[in-house]
C-alpha cells in the first residue's frame, strides 16, 4: 500500500507517535497495531448493545453502534484507497470513533450533562466538566482501557487520537492542552485542521448513518417513504436504480435505492476531494493541517445531505415513538448517576465515586446493563427487553 500513498496522506514513519514510546512491531505498521488494540478493546466488545437510533431490544435488524461503526469503517476504507490515504489509518479512527457514546445515544449523553448542571459545580481550572462523547471515545483509548502494566489506555498513535476527536469544546480543550501541550486539544483553541484521513471518516460517518437510518426508519415503518420523495438525492437515486421516486417500493428495490444514495455519495465525495486536493496540492500532512478544509462533497450534494438530515431529524430522531424511548434511556441514566454517587449502587472496586468515576462508568454501560442496575435500583423494568 505505501507505494500508492499520497505526499499528503499520513505515512506512520512520518508519524508523531505515541505518547510512551514502544518499539516496532516488525509485521505490522503503527495504525494496523492501533486498529487491532480497539478491536481488541472491552469497549469495542460492547458497541454490539448500544443504541445507535433504536433502543437494543426494539429490533434484531437494526443497526447497533457496533454494524454503524464497521458500515462507517468500510466506507472510509473504500474512500481512502482511491484517494491514497491511508487505510489502516482510517479503520483505526472509523473503528474508534463512537467508543465514548452512553447507553441510549444521545438521550445518555443529555442526562449526563443535566446531572452535572444539577450538581451547580463550579468551574475548576483543568477540570473535565460534563460530557462529551467525542472526549469521552478519547478518554476511553487513552485512560479507561486497561490492558497494559506500563501504562493506562491503549497507548494510540497521535493520529489515531486526533481522529478520534473529532469535536471538543473550547474549555475540555484547555484541560487537554495543559496535560499534553500542542497535542490533540490543540486545533481546537488554535485553529487548523486533522490530517485528511481524519477528516474522511468524519464524512464516512454522516454517510453511514443518513443511509442506514433511513433504512432502520423504514423498516420500523416510524418514517413513511412520502416524507423522502421531494428530496433532490432521493431523487436522484431513484433514478440512477432506474426507479420512479414517487410510489411503494418493494424490499429489494428500496435497497436498489439506498445502495445508489451510498454509491452517489461516496462517488461525489472522492470526486470533489479530489479536484480539492488538485487544486491545493498540499505538499505533506503540515501543509493538510495548515490549510483549509479539503475533504468534502460537492456543494448541491452538501446541500441535498443538509435536507436529508433535517428530514430525518423532523421524521425519525424526533418521532414520539423515538422520543419516548430516549425520555426513558434518559430517566435510567440520570437516576443511575444519582444512585452511584450516593452510595445507593455500588460502584466496581478501584472506581472513584466522584462525578467524573461515575460518569466513566455509565458511559461504559451497554443499554440492557444500565437497564438491568436501573432494576436493581427501583425495582421496576423501564422496557420489556
Ligand atoms: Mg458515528
Amino acid at each position: 500500500m505505501s507505494e500508492s500513498l499520497a505526499p499528503y496522506a499520513s505515512a506512520p514513519q512520518r508519524g508523531r507517535g505515541r505518547r510512551v514510546p514502544e518499539p516496532d512491531d516488525g509485521a505490522r505498521n503503527a495504525y494496523q497495531r492501533d486498529r487491532d488494540r480497539v478491536i481488541h478493546s472491552s469497549a469495542f466488545r460492547r458497541l454490539v448493545y448500544k443504541t445507535q437510533v433504536f433502543i437494543n431490544h426494539e429490533g434484531d435488524l437494526f443497526r447497533t453502534r457496533l454494524t454503524h461503526s464497521l458500515e462507517v469503517a468500510q466506507l472510509a476504507r473504500s474512500a481512502a484507497r482511491r484517494l491514497h490515504l491511508h487505510e489502516d489509518l482510517v479503520e483505526a479512527i472509523a473503528l474508534a470513533h463512537d467508543l465514548g457514546h452512553t447507553p441510549f445515544g444521545h438521550a445518555g449523553q443529555d442526562a449526563l450533562n443535566a446531572a452535572w448542571r444539577a450538581l451547580g459545580l463550579q468551574t475548576v481550572a483543568l477540570d473535565l466538566q460534563g460530557f462529551e462523547h467525542n472526549l469521552q471515545s478519547l478518554r476511553v483509548v487513552d485512560k479507561l482501557e486497561l490492558r497494559y502494566t506500563a501504562f493506562d489506555g491503549l497507548n494510540l498513535c497521535f493520529e489515531t487520537r486526533e481522529g478520534i476527536l473529532k469535536h471538543c469544546a473550547a474549555r475540555h480543550a484547555r484541560v487537554l492542552e495543559a496535560h499534553e501541550p500542542g497535542g490533540v486539544g490543540a486545533r481546537f483553541l488554535h485553529g487548523g485542521q486533522p490530517s485528511l484521513e481524519a477528516q474522511l471518516c468524519n464524512l464516512a460517518d454522516e454517510i453511514a448513518y443518513c443511509t442506514h437510518d433511513i433504512d432502520d426508519g423504514l423498516r420500523s415503518a416510524l418514517l413513511a417513504a412520502e416524507v423522502l420523495w421531494p428530496l433532490e438525492l432521493w431523487q436522484r437515486a431513484c433514478r440512477q436504480a432506474q426507479l420512479a421516486p414517487q410510489g411503494a417500493h418493494t424490499r429489494r428495490e428500496l435497497y436498489m435505492v439506498l445502495r445508489a444514495l451510498l454509491s452517489l455519495l461516496v462517488h461525489d465525495l472522492v470526486s470533489h476531494t479530489q479536484a480539492q486536493l488538485q487544486q491545493h496540492a498540499p505538499a505533506n500532512t503540515q501543509a493538510v493541517r495548515a490549510g483549509p478544509a479539503l475533504v468534502g462533497f460537492s456543494p448541491p450534494v452538501a446541500q441535498g445531505l443538509q435536507q436529508l438530515k433535517s428530514v430525518l431529524m423532523q421524521h425519525l430522531y424526533r418521532h414520539p415513538q423515538v422520543s419516548h424511548s430516549m425520555a426513558q434511556g434518559q430517566r435510567v441514566v440520570q437516576d443511575l448517576f444519582g444512585a452511584y454517587l450516593q452510595g445507593a449502587l455500588p460502584m466496581p472496586d478501584g472506581q472513584p465515586v466522584t462525578p467524573r468515576g461515575v460518569t466513566d462508568y455509565i458511559a461504559g454501560m451497554t443499554d440492557r446493563f444500565a437497564l438491568r442496575e436501573h432494576e436493581r435500583l427501583t425495582g421496576q423494568r423501564i422496557f420489556d427487553a
